[in-house]
């Protein structure tokens, strides 16, 4: 099996000589066509797969081994080429696959390198879960079940709601709303909250995917209640407010709140995207300063949301997953919508879910990754930073601690840093250093001459491993 594990190397095969081309030419007979010269120079597919790395499935090797002789055969390699050339193919193909990194670029939810990590309880119940489980069973009666009966319940009790469904994402989530409670029917939603999140994802377009007609109310900068409350009328289904989590607007603006919108007697839906469960976040001594206004889902509930949509990997810190929660009339009939068998998670996610979801019921939130990483005094990690500075300094490699600012990412919090410390590393070409720690799965900062791993997004138990990494991409 194709393993692409931390502490295990990415390694090209032993000995890829033990493949190169047998001795050309002097076999060849005189007046031989040269495409027959070149032939001989080639080692056959089943001698070249030989020397390529094992681990890597035998019809890609094949695949990749066939591809290089006829690129020899065509003249566009040399024949001493092809072993080595293979070798790194197949080295390419098994870095691409998918497997661990080590962020070290100061941004916590990054995007493309799978937002939150997922911490051990909750990646302890995923593989206890991998087997048969009772994900629609219920076991003391013996009766099929639900599958919304453990994480969502669950989530919804840590954010004081009366019920909760998980689906695959949020925007999964915000797609099921829509479609079951809104289709053929008006949605009302401020010009300042008709956003792009990313990934394709425009608030405009979901609502005519499912079917409701958008409404827009206000202006860009300012919406008030009065707004809303002329655009009212028999068709509106639902008052939806959009978190726009990647953008923020300053001066001149306004925006009802939905403590505002309840009273008007429509279900407020609000999408808040980033899941922080609780704004006060009791689960850590201290409530960062970065979260400034981040809406908190309880918050939001008590304030008179119907719905509450957000994203299970995000600021929850958990796995891929979008998390409805709040009035039980409504949630069953999203649960009963055709979607949602279309959207529903697997018992892997809704495992970790559930232990995600315990983790804040019991209090003991400050131990899921992405709040230990957050939460680190920087003085923790600038003291990590001076021991890597050092070490690299010892063994030649010009580094130094720097303070840095790392993001929560993720599309939440725009332009609020953390502030964060790093290594950085001089290089002549960075470019190269960088691709060096690539090809470690190591992924860090260019900025201008230096490469800087940002150590707030690195577990301290890594940091080893980047300081291994560091020093070897820096050689000469
Ligand atoms: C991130 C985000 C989404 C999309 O969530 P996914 O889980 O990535 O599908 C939707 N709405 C808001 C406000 C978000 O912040």
């Amino acid at each position: 099996m194709v393993r692409v594990g931390r502490n295990l190397p990415v390694v090209a095969a032993a000995e890829p000589q033990t493949a190169s081309a047998e001795p050309a030419g002097a076999a060849g007979a005189p007046g031989a066509a040269p495409e027959n010269d070149v032939r001989r120079g080639l080692p056959s597919v089943e001698r070249l797969l030989a020397a390529l790395d094992p681990a890597v499935p035998h019809a890609v090797r094949a695949r990749i081994a066939r591809a290089v002789i006829a690129e020899a055969r065509a003249g566009r390699l040399a024949p001493d080429a092809v072993a080595d050339t293979a070798v790194t193919r197949v080295r390419d193909f098994r870095t691409g696959l998918l497997g661990p990194v080590l962020n070290a670029t100061g941004v916590l939810l990054h995007t493309n390198l799978g937002r939150a990590p997922i911490g051990a309880d909750a990646v302890a119940a995923m593989t206890d879960a991998a087997g048969y489980a009772n994900v629609e069973y219920r076991l003391a009666e013996g009766v099929r079940g639900s599958r919304h009966e453990h994480a969502g319940a669950l989530l919804a009790e840590a954010c004081g709601a009366e019920a909760g469904i998980v689906v695959n994402n949020n925007a999964a989530a915000v797609l099921l709303v829509l479609a079951a409670l809104a289709r053929g029917n008006e949605v009302l939603v401020s010009r300042g909250e008709l956003v792009e999140i990313g990934g394709g994802f425009r608030v405009p377009d979901i609502l005519a995917e499912t079917g409701a007609r958008l409404v827009e109310v206000g202006t860009t900068n300012r919406t008030t209640v009065a707004d809303y409350e002329r655009a009212l009328g028999p068709d509106v289904a639902l008052v939806m407010k959009v978190h726009a989590s990647n953008y923020r607007m300053v001066g001149f603006v306004a925006a009802a709140g939905v403590d505002e919108l309840a009273p008007l007697g429509y279900p407020v839906v609000v999408d808040a995207g980033s899941g922080l469960l609780d704004d006060t976040t009791p689960w850590l001594p201290n409530r960062p300063p970065w979260l400034r206004d981040e809406p908190g889902v309880r918050q939001c509930l008590a304030a008179g949301a119907a719905l509450v949509t957000f994203s299970g990997d995000k600021l929850l810190g958990g796995p891929q997953a979008g998390i409805i929660v709040g009035r039980r009339d409504l949630i069953d009939r999203l649960k009963a919508h055709p979607l949602a068998r279309a959207l529903r998670a697997d018992k892997v996610t809704l495992a970790g879910l559930q232990a995600v979801a315990c983790a804040y019921l019991d209090g003991t939130a400050a131990d899921i990754p992405f709040w230990r990483a957050a939460a680190t005094p920087v003085a923790d990690l600038g003291t990590r930073a001076e021991r890597l500075a050092a070490a690299l300094a010892d063994e030649g490699t010009a580094a130094v601690a720097v303070a840095t600012e790392a993001v929560a990412g993720g599309g939440a919090l725009p332009g609020l840093g953390i502030p964060s410390a790093g290594v950085a590393v001089a290089a002549t070409h960075p470019a190269i250093v960088a691709a060096r720690l690539r090809d470690q799965r190591v992924v860090a900062r260019i900025e201008d001459d230096r490469i800087v791993c940002d150590l707030r997004t690195v577990a301290p138990t890594d940091d080893d491993r980047l300081l291994a990494a560091l020093a070897d991409a820096s050689r000469p």
